[in-house]
């Protein structure tokens, strides 16, 4: 980190039955946070229980997303403001698994994010290439089209990105630290051309990509990562290390 307050996202994913979502908050009740924000994201089914037993002073819990409506006649959907009257203080957006399976697209994700900040919530918004643009060079053009219709709404204090290269995401191949640092380098000084320089040097830059106990100490220590988004790994004990290595 380069000085910014770590956050460290949990991201349970549509996993978990009530009785093992129970076991891991009992977990996260002993952990060490340290200096670190922490929040996790179960099923919105399981986020009243969540919010019941998990000690706020270890972690806050957010939702995996949200509409990009209102409330009204949108049936399956949740709004921000079912998550506001909960006292559910963030969301997760843009995750690599709603824009490729359920085809959230950038002009979407921009009306949620707008959407949800207009209603108070502090936001997670997720980026990042997939292995074939990785591999033909075109990353940063990736990272960029994901966030220009989102930059003037980058506020420091209620968005957080998170950079997912989307190869990394649940297949234990984490990012070398080069290429975290580089790549969210090159992201924060677009957000200081797209933005503004005093929004890039605040913003919070997490990683995400098979994070583990082993490998977040090192991710850790580069200067623009700013914390983790964790998956497979959220669901197990050494999440707790993860928590240790922001603190
Ligand atoms: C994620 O889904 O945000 C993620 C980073 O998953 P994993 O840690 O399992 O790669």
């Amino acid at each position: 980190g380069g000085g910014r307050k770590m956050i460290v996202g949990g991201n349970w994913k549509c996993n978990l039955d009530q009785a093992k979502a129970a076991a891991l908050v009992e977990q996260l009740n002993g952990m060490e946070v340290g200096n670190c924000e922490v929040v996790v994201a179960p099923v919105f089914l399981h986020i009243p229980m969540v919010m019941n037993t998990l000690k706020k002073d270890k972690a806050l819990v957010s939702a995996q997303n949200c509409s990009f409506t209102g409330m009204g006649a949108y049936t399956g959907d949740i709004s921000a403001e079912h998550l506001v009257d909960m006292g559910i203080q963030w969301v997760i957006l843009g995750h690599s698994e709603r824009r490729q399976y359920f085809k959230e697209d950038d002009e979407m994700l921009a009306k949620k994010l707008e959407y949800a900040l207009s209603k108070g919530l502090k936001v997670i918004y997720c980026i990042g290439e997939q292995k074939e643009q990785r591999e033909n060079g075109t990353t940063m053009d990736v990272c960029k089209k994901q966030l220009e219709g989102v930059a003037k709404m980058l506020n420091p204090e209620t968005v957080v990105i998170a950079y997912e290269p989307v190869w990394a995401i649940g297949t234990g191949l984490v990012a070398t630290p080069e290429q975290a640092q580089d790549t969210q380098k090159s992201i924060r000084e677009y957000i200081a051309s797209a933005a503004s320089p005093d929004v890039a040097a605040k913003i919070r830059i997490q990683y995400g990509g098979s994070v583990n106990g082993k490998n977040c100490a090192e991710l850790a220590a580069l200067e623009d990562i700013d914390g983790f988004l964790v998956g497979g790994a959220s669901l197990k004990p050494e999440f707790t290390d993860i928590v240790k290595a922001c603190s």
